[in-house]
Formats: C-alpha cells, structure tokens, sequence
C-alpha cells in the first residue's frame, strides 16, 4: 500500500493535479513566485498502526518504506538496489571541529556513486507506472548519470540536456548507461527544449525546466526521504542536525519531508535543524533578508560545479524555515582543503560539492551555533571520482624514484613532507 494523497504548492497550499506536478504552482505565479509542488500523504487515525508498520518493515533499501513513496502498490519498482548506505562516526575529523558526534551518511556507494540514485529509482517508477515512451533530465552530472543508469535499468530511452563545460567523466558516464546527451550552447535553451518535449511528446521530467528554478520532480524528491528513515534507524532517532549540499535543494527538502513524516506519525520527537550548504549562498543571504523567495547572488564556475548556481529554490527556503536550520557557504578553496582532509583523516573520497556540507558545519559550530555534543549528520553526496582532475591539480606530481632508500627518503621528504624514521 502507499499513504499517498496528491500533490499541492509548498507556499501557498493549492492544491495541483497530478498533470501540473512539474510546473510552478499557478496561484503563486500571479504573485511571481516560482514554488515547487510537493506530494502529501495521508496516514490516518490509527498512528500506531503506522508506526507498528514502520518498526517492523522487512524489506531492503530504498524500497523497505515504500507505503512513504508515491507509487501505486502494484507498480514493481525500478531499483538497482539503491539507498542503506552507511553511516560513518568520523572521530579524526570531528575531534578538529570540536564535535563529539559527526557523522557522514556515505550515498557515494549508491549503484550511480551519488545519492540521486534514490530520486531516479523513484521516478523512473512512476515514469513506468505512467508509461511515459521518454525519460530527460537537465543535468551538470550525477542526476543525469542516475537518470541514465535508472531508464536503462527500466528499458526507456533517455534523453539528457547538459552544459559544455562539464567534465568529460560526467559525459562519459551518461552516455555509457545508453543515454542520448545533448549540449545547448546557452544555459536556459536546454529548459526550452525539455520543457517543450515534455509538453508535446510526453516525456517524462525528472529535474526541473523552469526559470527561475523550483527544483526537481516532487515524486522522485520523497526517494530522499528515504536518507532520514535510514538514519533515524541507524542512529535509534533522528540527529540534532543534518548538513546537505544545496542548489534546488531537491535532497534538502527531501530529507526534511522524511524528518516531518516521522515527526507526524510520532516516531521521533527530536527538533532536526536542517543545513544547506552552498557555493554562493543564494539561502544564506535569503534568510538573513527574510525574503519572499530565494534571492539572486552573484555566481561563476566552481569546483563545486553540481551546486553551483546563482539562485536556490523556495523549497529549500522552505527546509531551512520550517526546521529553523541555517545555510553556510564554502568557496573552492575551503572546499578542496576539506575534500584532502576528509580523504586522508576518515579514508572517503568526496565529490567537491558533497564536502561543502562538512566546511558548513565547521562554521556553524565555530559560530557556537551546534553544540559539542550534539549529533550530527553531512550528507556526503557523491564520490570525488567523478571529477579526480581537479582534485588531482592540488596533489604533488608522483615521483620516480631508484630503489634504494636515500632516495625514497629524498622523495617522501621533498614530495610529501613525510619524514622517514
Ligand atoms: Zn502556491
């Protein structure tokens, strides 16, 4: 079964059908404001049951809550065995922060290496269950590598829209799972031409195609949902804190919605403050002016270039205020120190844009703004193979050496700083 109801505005409430899901709500648009849909569901009178159900759920994965998904019970799900990742107490690093209790949720071991494994799983089901005859993405990489890997996985062609400037691993990656990838010269044209295919051949979209940006699909965006069930069964309840790296907040919102439904149906009583880490700060500077909507900041290319947009989403917006949560930024330079750290202190490799959570909550407990003790988790998103040359820019050249142990302890000395005893 599935406690799915439908689908209304996160702002002002209205109420959509199912064939609006994928534009702005049209009520606030008179207003000017660009606001995602989001699903809501319906767990009835008798809590207990539910959380009974919960508790006591058999399956594996993304799917082991599937009555929290949007899918029709009889829908088989499209799954490459997705999600149960681990989570990691990172003692090393957390100690050189002043935090007790750091945690990396590690989603680079999804079957794609990122956790948008888990919006695709989900909404490649409901393109199955709908019978779309295309799936398309725009994409700067993961979601576009997931969407591939995940159509493949259904038997739907895939249609993927990216920019030049994206690494040629990326590309790779998509076009190995099958998918027709297309480059637009002009950033927008790729929404135009989505937004167009999915009105008049009924394609199914599994990100976004409206400026300014609302985020992706409200289905596929309950697949993080997943994220809290999982660390609230992990950690025996929900942590103080949770730090994801955020442009249209897709997973930020999508983890929250998992930390309200197990707040709704009483299973955790625990005040989750949500983090957006940004490049630019599009929400941090949001939130200080307590705007109407995510306002525009200036942006350019990062290394962080799967986040690194000049604007956020009302509905990471609406993450941050519902949770009283906070927003940090990380420039490149803070970003690969982290990502060096990280890999060598804790043994994880971490896309650039994935440790942008981790500097964030380095500032937030500098500020005092997390306290020593409380619990908390960086959502690390993806892995850093996805873009090894630029991490590989702040590395030493690797030396040849003779062998003989003069000049191995020349090299580790000169190369490494490393002094042999
Ligand atoms: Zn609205």
């Amino acid at each position: 079964m599935s406690y799915y109801k439908g689908i209304q505005c996160i702002k002002c409430g209205y109420v959509g059908r199912e064939d609006e899901a994928f534009d702005a709500c049209p009520v606030c648009g008179t207003q000017g404001n660009n606001v995602n849909f989001t699903t809501t569901y319906d767990f009835g009178q008798d809590l207990e049951k539910v959380r009974q159900e919960f508790l006591n759920a058999k399956g594996k994965g993304l799917w082991k809550h599937r009555e929290f998904l949007p899918i029709a019970p009889e829908t088989e799900p499209v799954s490459l065995g997705e999600g149960e990742t681990p989570l990691l107490h990172c003692g090393r690093l957390g100690k050189s922060m002043g935090l007790h209790n750091l945690y990396i949720k590690n989603e680079s071991v999804n079957p794609t290496w990122s956790y948008k494994d888990r919006l695709c799983s989900v909404a490649v089901t409901r393109a199955v269950q709908e019978e779309r005859p295309v799936v398309t993405v725009s994409s700067t990489g993961n979601h576009g590598a997931a969407t591939a890997a995940y159509s493949a996985a259904a038997g739907k062609p895939c249609v993927i829209f990216t920019l030049p400037q994206v690494p040629a691993t990326m590309k790779t990656l998509m076009q190995s799972f099958g998918a027709y990838v297309m480059v637009t010269p002009k950033p927008i044209d790729r929404w135009t031409i989505m937004k167009k295919c999915v009105k008049e051949k009924s394609w199914y979209p599994l990100s976004g195609y409206i400026a300014p940006p609302i985020g992706s699909n409200c289905f596929g965006i309950d697949g993080y949902k997943t994220i809290a069930f999982e660390l609230y069964e992990q950690l025996g309840d929900l942590p103080e804190f949770i730090a994801v790296p955020s442009a249209y907040s897709d997973g930020l919102y999508g983890v929250w919605k998992g930390v309200k439904d197990l707040q709704t149906i009483g299973l955790s009583g625990k005040k989750t403050k949500m983090i957006a880490s940004e490049v630019f700060g599009s929400l941090k500077e949001t939130l200080k002016e307590q705007a109407e909507g995510p306002v525009t900041v200036p942006s350019e290319w990062s290394i962080s270039f799967s986040i690194a947009g000049p604007q956020g989403t009302y509905q990471g917006y609406a993450a941050l205020k519902e949770s009283e949560g906070y927003a940090e930024t990380s420039s490149d330079e803070e970003t690969i120190a982290m990502q060096l750290r990280l890999a060598k202190e804790e043994g994880i490799f971490a896309e650039a844009a994935s440790v942008t959570s981790l500097v964030a909550i380095e500032k937030l407990a500098k500020e005092g703004k997390i306290a020593p003790d409380d619990k908390v988790v960086a959502v690390i998103t993806s892995t850093g193979l996805k873009d090894p040359a630029t991490t590989a820019e702040h590395l030493p050249p690797v030396p040849t050496i003779e062998p003989n142990y003069e000049e191995l302890a020349k090299a580790l000395k000169e190369s490494y700083g490393y002094e042999l005893k």
